[in-house]
């Protein structure tokens, strides 16, 4: 496998931004022979009900994600050699049209799983996850879904009468068929709900919810463990909300819920689900408007290297 990260001189000298120092795939994204993952931006936050401005993520995810370096200790990998991963660059469209935006992601994300590589979106808020799920689910038939998030994400358009919009795109998903039955994984879930029946659709869809009360009470690698058990071998895709995260770890997000996620139990959350076969991820929802000391976009380019992990340990 070739590919890896640019030495950081190299990386200074040309000024551009790319993910993780990696190389550019071209746009649209053109990966290489042998790559196993493909980073695409998604400067996307029209789905968004309440603060805008995750359509910067890219960017900013982008310039902290240079500091990460490769080899992972827990792992004993080099994860970028062995992704041999690439920045695909941004899925662009004018952000005036929410359908148009979702068939253009769709078709960058299919385009990625037709070459072989795993697409990594980085948002943009989480209505993306809907047309990703229909690029992965066009290769690979229906997947099992890690969801990591403080939100159910099942909404219909009670609220806004809108039906797409990022509290809804697992409702789809499931209406679909996108996702397997008993394999909709969601982690992360606190807070107030609209209604004693907003749990309704996944339950009838056997989703397994675990709460952030229930992640600090058993441990998030023991969660992890449980997933990876739960999802077996069949193709799975991880949605992470970082609002799964506490405010205090991950500030830079539009819609903040306390009681989350500490970013050493996400960490350690998604490093347990290695040997799962990892198809796609997305990470969504981080706000660079709303950061302190770029603390959710570092800690969104460290949940990207630990997924990127993932994909390089994926059995074929
Ligand atoms: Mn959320
Ligand atoms: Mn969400």
């Amino acid at each position: 496998m070739s590919g890896g990260q640019q030495a950081a001189l190299e990386y200074l000298a040309h000024g551009q931004t790319p993910f993780f120092r990696l190389p550019a795939a071209g746009r649209p994204a053109a990966p290489p022979a042998g790559c196993r993952a493909v980073l695409m931006g998604v400067p996307f936050d029209g789905g968004t009900t309440a603060t805008p401005g995750a359509r910067f993520a890219p960017f900013h995810v982008r310039r902290v994600s240079a500091f990460v370096q490769g080899w992972h200790p827990v792992h004993r990998l080099a994860v970028f050699e062995g992704t041999g991963a690439v920045d695909g660059g941004n899925v662009v469209f004018p952000p005036f049209q929410p359908a148009a935006v979702r068939e253009r992601v769709e078709a960058e994300a299919l385009a990625a799983h037709r070459a072989g590589a795993a697409p990594f979106l980085v948002g943009g808020d989480h209505s993306i996850a809907l047309p990703a799920l229909r690029a992965a689910a066009k290769v690979h038939g229906p997947v099992a879904v890690v969801h990591v998030d403080a939100h159910l994400d099942t909404s219909g358009p009670e609220v806004w009468g809108e039906p797409f919009h990022h509290g809804t795109p697992f409702r789809h998903a499931i209406e679909e068929g996108l996702i397997l039955p008993g394999q909709l994984h969601q982690v992360g879930l606190r807070g107030p709900w609209s209604a004693r029946t907003d749990g309704d659709l996944g339950e009838a869809h056997g989703a397994t919810v675990t709460t952030a009360d229930e992640v600090a009470q058993l441990g998030a690698a023991a969660v992890g463990a449980h997933l990876k058990a739960m999802v077996g071998d069949r193709p799975c895709y991880l949605s992470f909300d970082v609002d799964a995260v506490d405010p205090a770890f991950a500030p830079g997000t539009g819609t903040p819920v306390p009681g989350g996620l500490t970013s050493r139990e996400a960490l350690a959350l998604l490093r347990a689900l290695a040997g799962v076969r990892l198809v796609g991820m997305d990470l969504v929802e981080v706000c660079p408007a709303l950061d302190h000391a770029d603390l959710t976009c570092h800690l969104a380019a460290h949940l990207l290297f630990e997924g990127l992990a993932l994909a390089a340990l994926a059995p074929r």
